[in-house]
């Protein structure tokens, strides 16, 4: 056990990371990885129970302890009862990791209300009311660890994705203003950027588009998922006890 809350666990509720989105790709990752550092893992996902058992199985196959909910994050009173029901008073909430995350990419004058509404609403209200949620359990415990999975393109902006970059970059300000609002109660509120990583989200685009991209990334490749995973542990762990409200970029060096 790495992380400071996995080893001060009092025993009687399980020191448990919260990693939305934990079905497949970032999260899977992210998931194994803690889980590796001796946290219970609650996952969830929205739509392939396939991919969440088969990262439940994985984890428990190396010997750790996890289990999957369908939790859609735009879905605020789910969000709510999930916390209620299977969270309070059930487990030692340590950690919780808003990785869900969705594109609906478009060039802005084509983009439609609903698409810019709905990637809103899973990468930053979903982000926002899991928080919102953690925190009143966290703050009773007075110990907790949030990470944000923001993206380059919140920092950047990326042509295309007016709605996903602008979801992303509200992310940052979530995070810096609830590291400044939680850290009285020792929760830690950090994001962590990735860039380019090699997950469903980008096996979506063309091979030329992806070329084009891996053009302009310092370190010339793709990141992976476990990459990311790692920056996640890092910033869960006793190691990044007095760091809150900062952005940590795995980007091989795109955005400085
Ligand atoms: P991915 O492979 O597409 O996986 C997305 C995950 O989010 C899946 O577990 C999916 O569940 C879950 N999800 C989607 N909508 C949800 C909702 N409404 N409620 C709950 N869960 C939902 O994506 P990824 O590439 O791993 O990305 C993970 C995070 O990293 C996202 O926040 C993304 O924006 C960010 N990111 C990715 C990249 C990249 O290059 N890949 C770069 C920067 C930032 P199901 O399996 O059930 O669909």
């Amino acid at each position: 056990m790495d992380s400071a809350r996995a080893t001060l666990s009092t025993g009687f509720l399980p020191a448990t990371a919260v990693v939305t989105g934990g079905s497949r790709g970032i999260g899977r990752a992210i998931a194994s990885r803690l889980a590796r550092d001796g946290y219970q893992i609650f996952l969830t996902y929205v739509s392939r129970p396939d991919e969440a058992r088969a990262t439940v199985d994985g984890i428990l196959a190396a010997g750790g302890q996890a289990k999957a909910f369908a939790l859609n994050v735009s879905d605020s009173s789910a969000v709510t009862d999930f916390f209620a029901a299977e969270i309070k008073d059930r487990v030692d909430l340590a950690v919780l990791v808003n990785n869900a995350g969705i594109t609906k990419d478009s060039f802005l004058v084509r983009m439609k209300d609903e698409d810019f509404d709905k990637v809103l609403s899973v990468n930053l209200r979903g982000a926002f009311v899991c928080t919102r949620e953690a925190a009143k359990i966290m703050s009773r415990a007075r110990a907790g660890r949030i990470v944000n999975i923001t993206s380059v393109a919140g920092q950047m902006g990326n042509a295309g994705q007016a709605n996903y970059a602008s979801a992303k970059a509200a992310l940052l300000g979530l995070t810096k203003s609830c590291a400044k609002e939680l850290a009285s109660r020792n929760i830690t509120v950090n994001a962590v950027s990735p860039g380019f990583i090699e997950t469903d989200m980008t096996a979506e685009l063309s091979a030329e588009i992806r070329e084009s991209y891996t053009a302009t990334v310092p370190l010339k490749r793709m990141g992976t998922p476990r990459e990311v995973a790692e920056a996640v542990a890092f910033l869960a762990s006793d190691k990044a006890s007095y760091i809150t409200g900062q952005i940590l970029a795995v980007n091989g060096g795109m955005y400085c």
